[in-house]
């Protein structure tokens, strides 16, 4: 077999192939390395975003990010979350953060809320800059969610994560199969408008608060100390529980969504 010295053979595994044209995916493909910096170079130029790689094998070899493609090589690349056992490897990355924490784009702002109800500390505001999504992410080692791929190619972003789907319970059961969050799951413990973590509170210190109705069924009552929101098992609670029951089956260890 010949090939130019100037291109390398390259294969994308898994959801990596979703930022590849149809003719690429699943495939290999030969693509011109002349020009091109390091491996993360051409890996970004054919359109995958770095964020999302965590291991590359050239000729079968673990390399760095920085590894200097000459042409000739057979580079492999797989996903940050892909579960394969790997661990003499050199992974591009540090672990996955223990308790993961996460920034939201401005896309986004529904999976902030619905990541909240499922317990997990989400920041989100409707006007963030990538400016400023980046500096709260490498500030309190958060992980970024974001539909904008421009976004993971910038150099600073370390920890993020590409949400394929558009609707809103979609997207909360893509993150949560993705990321691995499901034994991470504490529904009713955090307020999804302010993030804050949620208080008991007695039903007597709430009562003039509460809709006759909701005096008379129901006893549990949860208080935002952040913005004062109370909330209580009713509809929402129903909604969540169900949404949640969607997003994390008992069989949480496949990866289909
Ligand atoms: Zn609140």
């Amino acid at each position: 077999m010949t090939h130019s010295t100037a291109s390398a053979e390259f294969r994308f595994y898994e959801e990596l192939n979703d930022f590849l044209p149809p003719e690429r995916r699943r495939a290999s493909f030969a693509y011109s390395v002349a020009g091109t910096r390091s491996v993360k170079d051409a890996i970004e130029a054919i359109g995958v975003p770095h964020t999302e790689v965590d291991l590359i094998l050239v000729d079968g070899l673990s390399v760095g990010f920085d590894r200097v493609l000459r042409g000739g090589e057979r580079v492999a690349v797989y996903p940050v979350f892909e579960r394969l056992d790997i661990a003499p490897l050199q992974h591009l990355r540090p672990r996955p953060l223990r308790e993961p924490r996460f920034v939201l784009d401005v896309h986004l702002g529904k999976l902030a809320r619905n990541l909240r109800m499922a317990g997990f500390d989400c920041l989100y505001r409707n006007d963030y800059r990538d400016s400023a999504l980046i500096t709260a992410a490498l500030a309190e080692h958060r992980i970024i969610l974001t539909r904008d791929k421009g976004l993971l190619k910038q150099r600073l972003v370390t920890h993020a994560y590409f949400v394929r789907r558009t609707d809103s319970e979609e997207q909360l059961r893509e993150v949560i199969h993705a990321l691995q969050l499901d034994t991470g799951l504490r529904p009713f413990t955090r307020c999804r408008e302010c993030n804050a973590q949620l208080r008991d509170v007695p039903k007597a210190q709430v009562l003039e608060r509460l809709p006759s109705s909701v005096r008379a069924s129901y006893d549990r009552f949860q208080l935002c100390p952040g913005c004062g929101r109370l909330y209580w098992e009713g509809t929402h609670y129903a909604r969540l529980r169900r949404l949640l029951d969607r997003a994390a089956p008992a069989d949480a260890g496949s990866r289909g969504y």
